[in-house]
């Protein structure tokens, strides 16, 4: 698979690139990462990249031109429109803003299906709209707060879809079965594929550290017992952290799960989601 990077800070991304699964994944040409410096597609002495903004105001905003040739050169093709009439369409073009949709774990599934990511990190007050109007196929925001650049924003992407390309992970069920990542219902606990609890809770030695044990069921090798206590300990985790991913077409097992975890939580101490799975 094969990721593009437009920004004017390249070297922002030799540490997020040079370590573990994503750097692995390079060694092992799974994954091509081609950074691009926008200023390499400038064409005046100081090689600018940004200017003021129409209507006055604060801050410089990034120029479209520059996004535009780098575009040309990595897809063929910078226009939205003309790229979507190509066959086979060269990869999708995704600006990174805090005013995109808020890029999700499914996100990250659908877009390690594309042959290429092309990823456009903005700096200052943001990037000339045209960009998103007409250049880019989505904008992604990773959460709703303001950062300083797109950089961070594209190497969180990068990470999530780099780590779900076949092959870069050693365990290929260990995708499956993470937070959000849709875990396959089990024999015994029979059911859909889930659409995203949280991850239960792992534990590794020794046994007893300070006063706090391993949880009992982990320890004892049965493994129908095993499989059903994390479940279990996912449910109670996402309902507690995350009470807003349940909901009430989860299989009928794991309502029966959520109630079990409902009676033993003193209902004082939980204070939400007590009558969320009724009925
Ligand atoms: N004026 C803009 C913020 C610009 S921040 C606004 O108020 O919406 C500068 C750049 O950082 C943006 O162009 C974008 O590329 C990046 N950025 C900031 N927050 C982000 C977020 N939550 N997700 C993705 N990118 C973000």
């Amino acid at each position: 698979m094969q990721f593009d990077l437009l920004t004017i800070f390249p070297e922002f991304f030799d540490g997020p690139l040079a370590h573990g699964v994503v750097a692995r994944a390079r060694q092992s040409g799974l994954l091509n990462i081609q950074l691009h410096q926008l200023r390499d597609f400038t064409h005046d002495l100081h090689r600018t990249t940004d200017d003021r903004p129409f209507g006055g105001g604060e801050g410089m905003v990034m120029k479209a031109e520059p996004i535009w040739e780098c575009l040309q050169k990595v897809t063929g093709c910078a226009e939205r429109e003309q790229r979507r009439q190509q066959q086979p369409a060269p990869g999708r073009v995704i600006l990174l803003s805090a005013q995109g949709r808020l890029f999700r774990q499914a996100d990250a599934w659908r877009l390690a299906g594309y042959r290429q990511i092309v990823l456009i990190c903005g700096r200052y007050e943001g990037v000339d709209e045209r960009v998103a109007e007409h250049m880019a196929d989505e904008e992604l925001s990773i959460g709703s707060y303001v950062l300083s650049g797109g950089e961070l924003a594209a190497a969180v992407v990068l990470d999530a879809v780099a780590r779900l390309i076949p092959g870069v992970l050693g365990h290929q069920e260990s995708n499956r079965n993470e937070s959000f990542g849709g875990a396959t219902a089990t024999p015994d606990l029979p059911g859909p594929p889930l659409p995203g609890i949280l991850d239960c809770p792992h534990y590794t030695r020794p046994v007893q550290f300070q006063q706090w044990d391993v949880p009992e069921p982990l320890r004892a090798g049965n493994h129908a017992a095993i499989r059903r206590w994390r479940l279990k300990e996912a449910l109670r985790k996402t309902r507690r952290l995350r009470p807003d991913l349940l909901h009430s077409a989860m299989p009928a097992a794991w309502q029966v799960l959520l109630r079990e975890i409902e009676q033993e939580a003193a209902p004082a101490a939980t204070g939400f989601g007590e009558d969320e799975f009724e009925g």
